[in-house]
């Protein structure tokens, strides 16, 4: 870590050391309320955006120059203190997109929106019949007088119900297949013909269907070049899936867990500690993981193997670390907040089916392995 980490490392840490427990029980509600699961637009965002570390890394002069690596611990404080970074992750992955292509009319509206987090993103790839298999999207934009008519259906859409913003990947050349004639619009949340409906998954996570009848995107609404979206989409999604999927919430609940231990003064056989030293240090590879992807990433080498290796490696960990408070905490890990007091076992138990999911978001661990294969090991399609 040099010296800039460092300062930044105490900065962030001062910001999360400033958040009371009645702030995280504001939070902690807002979250409940808006079933937005890492989403706080009134108790978290505006605060967040007064700390400077949204945009770290952005090509341009809106925002200082800041290093992955920077990026990097400014995130990895956030989250190792349970706060809600998700709608930050979003945004960044739009206005990382917008700071880097364009257009610039486009880019002045959103980016200090994205800044200040008074606006909200929603990512919208995914679709009932698209999920590994991204390019076989069916959603389509057709050209009008005034730009775009949007027709198709998105699913698995975090966040789309808190939204301002969908950014959608949509074909907009008719004749085009596969990785050509795609492109990103960025949609009103709001606009005439967008309709949001629930879809609840396993970890208590509320998900969306985003239905799109024909609506009308103006045509300065492109995200970038006209079908040329997935050299973007690439870019964005192995960003995506070099971000921490859930060590760092597994930290935490252990260190809340190593923590009653030493306050009880509990002993444990020694094969208990064996295990949680075991899980220990399979947190530290999953940190260096991470850091391994950043480190590729800033000496510009190419980094989808080792996001992809981070992809699978989080959520593996965190299932396993869940696994193991869930059996330590007994039975009290089997009730709900409120109904059992004890509200560690509780968070484990949830954690533990959070977790679970986090496995399928930004791409199931399986297609993650063939991306290695190919990407990381040079290996042929199979
Ligand atoms: C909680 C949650 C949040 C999400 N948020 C978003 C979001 O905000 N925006 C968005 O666009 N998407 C989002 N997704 C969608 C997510 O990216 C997809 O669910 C994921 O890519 C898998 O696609 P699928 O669900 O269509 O499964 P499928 O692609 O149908 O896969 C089904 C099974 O087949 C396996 N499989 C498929 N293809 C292969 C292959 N080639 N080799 C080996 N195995 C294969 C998969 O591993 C999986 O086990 C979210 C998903 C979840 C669960």
């Amino acid at each position: 870590m040099n010296d800039e980490e460092r300062a930044l490392r105490a900065k962030v840490r001062a910001f999360v050391e400033g958040f009371s427990l009645a702030d995280l029980e504001a939070i902690e509600q807002e979250i409940a309320e808006l079933e937005s699961d890492r989403q706080a637009p009134t108790t978290f965002n505006p605060r967040l955006a007064g700390l400077g570390v949204v945009g770290m890394g952005w090509p341009g002069s809106l925002v200082p120059p800041a290093t992955q690596g920077e990026r990097f611990v400014a995130h990895e404080e956030l989250d190792s203190a349970g706060l809600p970074t998700y709608g930050l992750e979003q945004s960044e992955a739009v206005g990382w997109m917008l700071a880097t292509f364009g257009p610039e009319e486009l880019a002045a509206e959103h980016l200090p929106r994205i800044l200040d987090q008074s606006w909200s993103y929603a990512g919208g790839y995914s679709e009932p019949e698209a999920g590994s298999d991204l390019l076989a999207l069916t959603s389509r934009a057709t050209r009008t007088d005034a730009g775009w008519r949007v027709r198709g259906q998105k699913l698995w859409t975090s966040g789309a119900h808190v939204a301002d913003w969908i950014f959608t990947l949509v074909r907009t050349d008719p004749e085009s297949t596969r990785h050509h004639g795609l492109s990103i619009l960025m949609i009103d949340a709001h606009a005439p013909g967008v309709t949001v409906q629930p879809v609840r998954v396993m970890g208590g996570w509320r998900v969306n269907a985003c239905f799109f009848d024909d609506v009308e995107v103006p045509a300065s609404h492109l995200i970038g070049e006209e079908g040329k979206a997935w050299m973007m989409m690439s870019a964005a999604l192995d960003i995506e899936r070099s971000m921490s999927f859930g060590g760092r919430e597994a930290r935490l609940l252990l260190a809340r867990y190593l923590d009653r231990l030493g306050r009880t003064g509990a002993t444990l056989p020694e094969a208990s500690w064996t295990e949680l030293g075991e899980q220990v240090a399979e947190l530290e590879v999953e940190r260096l993981l991470g850091l391994s992807t950043v480190a590729r990433g800033e000496a510009n080498e190419p980094a989808s193997g080792e996001a992809s290796m981070n992809k699978i490696v989080g959520p593996a960990v965190a299932q396993r670390v869940a696994q193991l408070l869930v059996d330590r905490l007994g039975a009290d890990a089997l009730l709900a907040p409120g109904v059992t007091a004890d509200r560690l076992a509780a968070d484990a138990e949830h954690f533990l089916r959070a977790a679970t999911v986090l496995s399928i978001i930004g791409g199931t661990s399986e297609v993650q392995r063939s991306i290695i294969a190919q990407r990381a090991l040079g290996l042929p399609r199979g």
